[in-house]
Order: structure tokens, then C-alpha cells, then sequence
């Protein structure tokens, strides 16, 4: 921890204004306490950990320090509590709240607001990312929280790559509302090492928990408060995002195969038996980006194919299209089934729009419609701006 009483009760801070000789001295001559338990900590300056208090071995006072002392927290925590306060604004850095006892890393006031910030390093249960929620929450604060920059993205100096979330890190992608049906989503991360925000945006579901993101760096000493929001990607941008995204189709279509010669049961194997033609050469119009496509974990290429063996059964178009088949066809997939049904509208507004004849899979097969999708998703989306 970064903060302390001395033994007259007055509060201490530790900035990186003070020299490790000074706080040396210091330490000869004062005490530090504990300001939960009021024990005695020690005043530690060593050479790869920031100065910091910490408590002796043998200790109940853990839990409401809840990160314990890992530097590359104790590093974030100071830098964030600066650009706070290099902002003239009002931090208390590891301030105790007794109504929720709960200690957020910083609590900053903006404007009439009190803002708790949580830098988190480690990874928890999610159960106690909510009961801290909720405890803000009764205080009718909302916090920010603010991930450790993952290892795998702290080099990378891509504008756009494909990350795996793990299902912690996808607990912490922020939705912002937007004038378009589809909200803005940003991953927001800090590399104390490197002082760097990394953004991650703009996300399209590819399989799985996986994701083409545009990725934005930015210096501690170029953000503001409220933090910045990433900018509509460049057209350079969303053609490397269709890129990753028709690469991961590519992918996934030649995997499948394999699914059937290990003899696994696979209804899109199945179903593009049943339609004669190899997954590999599914038209560009089945596995394509449209808005809402999250809702399915799986791949576009498969729901898609899915549901158009699934309205091909009824003997229609898309333009004489029955709700009911909508509605038994998500029932066959796990997850939002609301969402999966809004996705599944939106696909086949794309077919109308499109005039695809949904009995021709030799139509469009060389055709592609992934950028101009997703041109469309994001200028839809940042229109307001
Ligand atoms: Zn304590």
C-alpha cells in the first residue's frame, strides 16, 4: 500500500516526488500505521519495487488491501493517482469507505461525482468484481476499472489484431451507447512499465472467445479526464479488420472438415452435406459480420448456414419469411436467445437488402461483402461524432 499514519496521526502518501535517501531518513526517525488496523508497517524502499507500505508477516489487515503488494500494482496505482491529480482534480488515493468497507485504489471526485478506480492486475472471481460493484453501486458510485495491459498486447504496435478474452477480461469490456443499434465496446487497459493506455475496440466476434479489435495506444501524459474514447477506425483499419475476419472464416472452414474424418457429429457438416457443397466453398454471402453476431459464440460461416438450412426447410425466401422459424432456430443454440434473434433479423436484412437467392449456392461466391459490413456497422456507429 502507498498510504500511512504516522505516529501522530498524520496521513502519509508516497509520491514519486520522494527520493529514496529521503524517505530512508525519514524512516529512522518516525513510525508508520497501518490506517485500517492501526499496526505498524514497514516503510519499504528497495530498488525494483516502488517505495510502499507493508505490513509484517502475520496479519488479518489483508483483506481490504485486496491486490496485496505486487509492483506492477503499486506502480499503476501511484502513476494513475498522478494523471488524477496532474488534472487538478481531487484523489484520495486508497481510501477507506466504512458503509461498504471496501478500499478502491483511488477515489477521484469529478465534478459533483465520486469516481472509485480499481487497477486490476490479477485475476479474480467475477463474484467479487460484482459484490464490489454492488457496493459502489449502494454508494450510488460507478467505478472504472482499469485492467493490466495483457502480455501478449504490451509489444504489439498493431492498429488491428485478434485477441482471445478470457472470460474475466470480457467482463470488463465497457459498452458505450451510440445513436446506432450497435453500442461502442472498448477494452481498457494500463501498462504501468511502458505508462500506456492500450484501447482495445470496436470488437467483431470471429469463434469462440475470439475477436478482431482495433488497437490504440495511449501515453499516460496525452490522456485526459474523462478518459478518451477511440475514434471511428480509418478505412486502412476496417480493411485489416475484414482481413482478420476472413482469415478466421477461412480458418474455421478448412478446420471443419477435420471435425468429420475424427467422426464427430457436427450439424454444419450435416448441413452442408445435405446442401451439396463443400465448407470451403460456402458463397461470401453465408459468413459475414452483421450487426448483433456476438450473440453466437460460434462462427458466422455456421449459424448462417444454419439458418439458412433452416429456412430453406420451410420452402421460402427471405422475403416470405414465418417469425416462428426465427424463434425455434435460436432455441437450438446456448446463449441470449433475444440477442441471437436480433442478430438473425439483422442477417437476414442483409439477404434482402442483398437479393441473395438463398437456393443458389453458386451466387456470389467470389464476391465480398465483409467491408462494406463493417464500414457500415461503424459509421452507423460514430455518426453522432
Ligand atoms: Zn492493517
Amino acid at each position: 500500500m502507498l498510504t500511512a499514519h504516522t505516529a501522530s496521526g498524520k496521513q502519509v502518501v508516497l509520491t514519486r516526488q520522494m527520493s529514496p535517501a529521503s524517505l530512508r531518513d525519514w524512516r529512522k526517525n518516525e513510525t508508520f500505521h497501518c490506517p485500517q488496523c492501526k499496526e505498524q508497517v514497514l516503510l519499504k524502499v528497495g530498488e525494483i519495487v516502488i517505495p510502499h507500505f507493508s505490513h509484517q508477516q502475520q496479519t488479518n489487515c489483508r483483506d481490504s488491501f485486496s491486490e496485496g503488494e505486487s509492483p506492477t500494482h503499486l506502480l499503476g496505482k501511484t502513476q494513475l493517482y498522478e494523471l488524477f491529480t496532474a488534472h487538478q482534480l481531487p484523489t484520495v488515493l486508497e481510501p477507506f469507505l466504512p458503509d461498504i468497507k471496501q478500499r478502491p485504489d483511488l477515489l477521484v471526485t469529478w465534478q459533483t461525482q465520486q469516481v472509485p478506480i480499481e487497477f486490476q492486475c490479477s485475476t479474480i472471481p467475477i463474484s467479487h468484481v460484482n459484490e464490489r460493484n454492488a457496493g459502489y453501486r449502494m454508494l450510488a458510485m460507478l467505478p472504472i476499472w482499469i485492467l493490466v495491459t495483457p502480455r501478449a498486447i504490451q509489444s504489439s504496435s498493431a492498429s488491428v489484431l485478434t485477441h482471445r478474452f478470457s472470460r474475466f477480461q470480457q467482463h470488463f469490456i465497457r459498452h458505450i451507447d451510440s445513436v446506432a443499434s450497435e453500442q461502442l465496446s472498448i477494452f481498457l487497459t494500463y501498462n504501468p512499465e511502458k505508462q500506456q493506455f492500450h484501447y482495445l475496440s470496436h470488437f467483431i466476434h470471429l469463434r469462440g472467445t475470439q475477436f478482431a479489435v482495433c488497437h490504440s495506444v495511449m501515453r499516460m501524459k496525452h490522456q485526459t479526464v474523462p478518459f478518451a474514447v477511440p475514434a471511428a477506425p480509418s478505412s486502412a483499419e476496417i480493411q485489416e479488420l475484414a482481413r482478420h475476419y476472413l482469415t478466421a472464416r477461412r480458418k474455421y472452414l478448412r478446420s471443419v472438415i477435420g471435425y468429420n474424418q475424427r467422426g464427430i457429429h457436427h450439424r454444419f457438416l450435416r448441413a452442408c452435406y445435405e446442401m451439396r457443397i463443400q465448407p470451403i466453398q460456402l458463397p461470401a454471402w453465408i459468413g459475414v459480420p452483421t450487426f448483433g453476431q456476438e450473440a453466437f459464440t460460434e462462427s458466422d460461416s455456421e449459424w448462417q448456414l444454419l439458418l439458412i438450412a433452416a429456412m430453406r426447410q420451410t420452402r421460402r425466401t427471405q422475403f416470405q419469411l414465418d417469425a416462428g422459424v426465427l424463434h425455434s432456430f435460436v432455441k437450438t443454440f446456448e446463449g441470449d436467445s433475444v440477442k441471437q434473434l436480433d442478430a438473425c433479423k439483422h442477417y437476414v436484412d442483409f439477404l434482402r437488402q442483398r437479393r441473395i437467392d438463398i437456393y443458389r449456392m453458386d451466387q456470389f461466391s467470389g464476391g465480398d461483402f465483409v467491408p462494406g459490413i463493417l464500414a457500415g456497422r461503424f459509421l452507423a456507429m460514430h455518426a453522432r461524432n
